[in-house]
């Protein structure tokens, strides 16, 4: 079983993600573990600071060092294969890719642990990546508030490549980024809408035609 162990200092924004459709589903049949951690909760001044300013200067707030070097001890696993992930956009672009290949990983063991920090305000001191030398992912070129998202992003492209996480496994080998092609358009009832039809093809129930047909409507993927 996969555990995601997310590091996070706006926990409760992970409140629906954990327990709604496919993935709550999955937590439920222990295909994965959800944990959120909050770090406020391995703070070690009495008021709880999880940030202060930089040094050198500038704007904003910098997410200490204590208190991640603690929850990140207290969380990770010496009994099981573990990996440690940092959101962060200077980070290696996530891809299809990358998300296969964490899942891959996955399967080499019983029991696995992803833990993932999700960064806020500036961002992180620099020493916990001196330390634990993580993996660091973008999830693109932009920048956004913190890494919870980033996180659920990750979280998302991993587990439903986690054996079971489907049901039908042949899903995901189709997709779009699996084999560097964008899947082809898809229709359900009814055959006719507004004026807009559903290609002949589809309903003609000519199984070899309908596979020429997606083929020439899949796209390259991007690069
Ligand atoms: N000052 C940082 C910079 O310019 O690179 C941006 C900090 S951002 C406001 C706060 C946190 O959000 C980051 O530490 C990171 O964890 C997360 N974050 C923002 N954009 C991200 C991205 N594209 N990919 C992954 N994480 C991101």
């Amino acid at each position: 079983m996969l555990g995601f162990d997310i590091i996070a200092t706006v926990p409760e924004i992970f409140d629906g993600f954990r327990t709604a459709s496919l993935l709550g589903k999955a937590v439920e049949k222990n295909i994965i573990a959800l944990r959120v951690h909050d770090l406020r909760d391995f703070a070690t001044d009495k008021h709880h600071m999880i940030d202060d300013r930089p040094y050198g200067g500038g704007p904003g707030m910098v997410l200490k060092p204590e208190p991640l070097f603690l929850a990140i001890e207290a969380v990770r696993r010496p009994d099981i294969p573990s990996r440690l992930v940092v959101t962060a956009p200077r980070g290696k672009r996530f891809t299809q890719a990358r998300a296969g290949e964490i899942a891959a990983w996955n399967e080499s063991s019983p029991e696995t642990q992803l833990i993932l920090v999700c960064g806020r305000y500036e961002g992180i001191d620099e020493r916990v990546m001196e330390h634990f030398r993580p993996e660091e992912i973008s999830i693109g070129d932009y920048v956004i508030n913190g890494g919870e998202v980033a996180c659920m992003v990750i979280v998302e492209a991993v587990a439903r490549l986690v054996r079971g996480f489907m049901g039908n496994e042949e899903s995901a080998l189709d997709e779009s980024f699996t084999r560097d092609k964008l899947e082809y358009p898809h229709y359900t009832r009814p055959a006719e809408f507004r004026g807009h039809a559903v290609p002949d093809v589809l309903v003609s129930g000519h199984h070899a035609e309908i596979e020429i047909w997606r083929r020439n409507r899949s796209g390259a993927a991007r690069k």
